[in-house]
């Protein structure tokens, strides 16, 4: 892919049209995130190199790579936590500089975060956490707990369906169990409605039988928004895999079909160098 001009924006002015260039070949209907030439250095070291990612809409991606891979770097650099020395992102048929847009605007442009630690808030329950998630998405200021619209607690009961909470939302979200809270975060980010899912090792410190859940959950999601997983254990990876992105020493490796990238020879010596 040739390297597009990326007109800068002011950090804050929503109303700057970002780019008007002819949209690109990547630019087509079934894109839900492109990232271009992402490059980050620590102090001179390169945690990330002229990365590329391209990730149709509903997919279901996996981004794995031993650690120190630049894995987590990857995902604060597309969501603003880190900024990068240089960086592209298209996104909903517009082209933004990743190193002047803020953490704000791009959870506004629909890309939402999950971190490995759960954040949830621990003395509410778990129906007025899936609440105040909502009202987050409404950006302006709410009393909490004000009344909801019907088609809100609609959303909220889908949502308490999907991630397998329904019968315990009235309980204390500091009560639940790990896997739980983890499922409510990701509830959270679903309230919000993002486009693009990043999740971070959401099955760190989980049971087996958590695991499996969290397998069915993410793959579900998938078609109604694009995912990318990163994930360390790669019999988890396998189980909910189609195509994979191998990043290595801050570079895409390899890229593909689960079943062909696990045989690629490259891939197979920075796995067993490990
Ligand atoms: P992964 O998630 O794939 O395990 P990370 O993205 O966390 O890898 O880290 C990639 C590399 O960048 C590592 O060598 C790490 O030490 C380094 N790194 C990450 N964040 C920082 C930072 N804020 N300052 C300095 N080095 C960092
Ligand atoms: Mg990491």
């Amino acid at each position: 892919m040739s390297a597009l001009p990326v007109i800068p924006v002011e950090e804050d002015d929503r109303a700057t049209p970002i780019l008007s260039i002819p949209i690109p070949d990547a630019a087509r209907p079934s894109l839900a995130l492109w990232v271009e030439n992402l490059s980050v250095s620590f102090d001179g070291f390169k945690a990330l190199t002229d990365v590329t990612l391209t990730l149709e809409k509903g997919e279901l991606r996996c981004l794995i790579g031993p650690n120190g891979a630049g894995k987590t770097t990857l995902m604060d650099c597309i969501t603003g936590k880190t900024r990068p020395d240089s960086g592209a992102v298209f996104l909903e048929s517009r082209l933004y500089d990743l190193t002047k847009l803020s953490e704000v605007r791009i959870a506004q442009l629909g890309i939402g975060r999950k971190f490995q630690r759960p954040t949830v808030f621990q003395g509410h329950s778990v129906y007025e956490n899936c609440e105040l998630a909502l009202a987050g998405k409404k950006g302006v200021f709410r009393t909490l707990f004000a009344r909801l619209s019907p088609a809100e607690r609609t959303r909220i009961d889908e949502i308490l369906e999907l991630i397998g909470l329904k019968d315990q939302a009235k309980r204390q979200a500091g009560l639940l169990a790990h896997g739980q809270k983890q499922w409510l975060e990701i509830g959270m980010l679903l309230a919000q409605s993002p486009t693009v899912l990043l999740v971070d090792e959401p099955i760190a410190g989980m049971t087996h039988a958590e695991t499996e859940k969290t397998a069915e959950l993410l793959t579900s999601l998938a078609g109604k928004h694009t995912v990318v997983v990163v994930e360390h254990d790669m019999e988890f990876v396998r189980s909910i895999a189609r195509k994979v992105t191998v990043l290595h020493q801050g570079k895409v490796l390899a890229e593909g079909p689960m079943s062909q990238v696990q045989k690629d020879p490259r891939v197979v010596e920075v796995y067993l160098g490990e």
